[in-house]
């Protein structure tokens, strides 16, 4: 019994429903990748799988638009599976439990993966309808967005001939939001080699520095807020603890511990010393916290810097060259927003996250995390965390970047999507840069001449139990896609 049949806006909802109906979390679509298959086939569609499960379903002009150029038409089936406490779901079988509330779609208990399941939906509802009058489509539904864009990267994009590209992976187009352009992200490690010599305690305590109670956030949507950065304050914390007399320091980390991702903003650190005034440290820390907490009013005023006694003294701390090496890295690293777009003046050009500090043995690793939608500012980032590592005798490493998608100010379907949205809506749609990363970029940096839009319903709370899905903002973007399509 289909939840979503008799909404005005089934055409499309039927489809999402579809798509809801099979499990599909990342690297695990097979099942609704061959369920798009078969409709395909049952449609006399030429499709095709790879070996990642992506799907390309080709469809042919409709009578008139042969001579068109084509468009590919580009959603990920993958979603974030994720569930409220308690709730017995299994994501690996089951499909979801839709319901309606309002104007929303949402799921019992768990994500509704219309991030970006509903994208998909409006890609199947344009193959099913052949009233629609439209140029050769090429669908592609790709794989593993969640966790890196994964389908995205292996799919082979030589087999496609489109030249324009619509791709439904964003949300808010009845809000005016559409997308024009998004970050590439590259990814920087520097390896300090630590050392660490003999102790012997006259009279020291060990204890525990430990920052908590900030907010954190995603290193693309949040950089620019001003939020305090636990590894920057573990570089405070040390150089005011190398500033004392009686302080040997034997370990510093910095992280969100709640997770495993080395590329998250980090909110917790934690540092080992010991000292022979402890009552000294605690004062200390308790000023830098009246200091964080003044520069962080209003943004992340809830930081913590606790201090407390350890059981035992350590055989062993680190040099005071590797301390002094530490505190010097993390001054230099880059975090925060460092240019901002001309055009877009509400978004970051390019920004930088002084991520997790780690350790693997005697290896200090420094991760960091850089954005920009031009490839050339990534590059020349990369050149920074080269020389604080040359400066520091430590070595740095840096990720193929993900590529940027780069605002075009010549693109036509841009213009003819604006010329669209005034003449339905009677207002100008607010063209948006994305800071995050997204798979349009991927298709970009294989086929350069692609002329690419990104746009899709409302939808809010993705990747929580509480995403839902805007009903009426699904019928006005399929109206509105309908007309795009027909001026193609
Ligand atoms: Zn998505």
């Amino acid at each position: 019994m289909e939840v979503l049949a008799n909404l005005e806006q089934k055409n499309v909802m039927h489809w999402f429903e579809f798509v809801c109906s099979y499990p599909h979390g990342s690297l695990k679509e097979e099942k609704l990748a061959a369920a798009i298959m078969d409709f395909a086939r049952s449609k006399g569609l030429e499709c095709k799988e790879d070996a990642w499960h992506n799907v390309l379903v080709r469809k042919p002009a409709s009578p008139g638009y042969e001579d068109k150029a084509p468009v590919l038409l580009q959603a990920h089936i993958d979603m974030i599976w994720a569930k409220e406490k308690g709730v017995d779901f299994d994501f690996e079988t089951q499909g979801l439990n839709l319901y309606i509330d309002g104007d929303k779609v949402r799921a019992r208990g768990t994500t509704l993966g219309a991030d970006d399941g509903i994208g998909a939906a409006f890609m199947l509802a344009v193959l099913d309808d052949d009233t629609l009058e439209h140029p050769p489509i090429e669908a592609v539904f790709t794989t593993a967005e969640e966790i890196g864009m994964v389908g995205a990267i292996h799919f082979d994009k030589s087999q496609l001939t489109a030249k324009r590209m619509i791709n439904f992976d964003a949300g808010g187009f009845t809000e005016g939001r559409i997308y024009v352009g998004c970050a590439g992200i590259m990814r920087a490690m520097i390896r300090q080699q630590a050392e660490r010599v003999p102790f012997s305690p006259a009279g020291h305590q060990p204890v525990q520095i430990v920052v908590g109670g900030l907010k954190g956030g995603h290193p693309g949507g949040d950089v620019g807020k001003g939020r305090g950065n636990a590894t920057q304050m573990m570089g405070r914390i040390l150089r005011q603890l190398l500033a004392m007399e009686g302080v040997e320091v034997s370990h510093a980390e910095s992280a969100d511990f709640s997770q495993d991702n080395k590329y998250s903003m980090p909110i917790d650190a934690r540092i080992l010393a010991c000292a022979k005034d402890a009552a000294a440290v605690t004062a200390a820390m308790a000023s830098l916290q009246a200091t964080l907490r003044d520069e962080l009013s209003d943004v992340d005023e809830g930081v913590t810097i606790t201090v407390t006694q350890t059981g035992e003294v350590p055989a062993q701390v680190l040099s005071r060259s590797t301390v002094e090496t530490m505190t010097r890295i993390v001054a230099l690293l880059p975090n925060g927003v460092q240019s901002m777009q001309r055009l877009f003046p509400d978004t970051p050009e390019c920004s930088a996250t002084a991520c997790r500090v780690e350790w693997e043995g005697d290896t200090v690793i420094y991760y960091s995390s850089i954005r920009s939608c031009k490839d050339s500012l990534l590059t020349e980032m990369g050149v920074k965390y080269q020389t604080i590592a040359a400066l520091n005798g430590c070595e740095a490493e840096l990720s193929d970047p993900l590529p940027g998608w780069d605002y075009d100010k010549n693109s036509h379907i841009r213009q003819l999507v604006e010329a669209e949205y005034v003449r339905e809506f009677g207002r100008e749609p607010r063209f948006k840069v994305t800071h995050a990363g997204t798979e349009c970029s991927q298709f970009k940096k294989d086929l350069p001449d692609l002329d690419i839009i990104s746009m899709g319903p409302i939808i809010y709370e993705e990747h929580t139990p509480k995403e839902y899905l805007g009903i009426e903002s699904v019928g006005v973007l399929w109206t509105f896609l309908k007309n795009i399509l027909r001026q193609l």
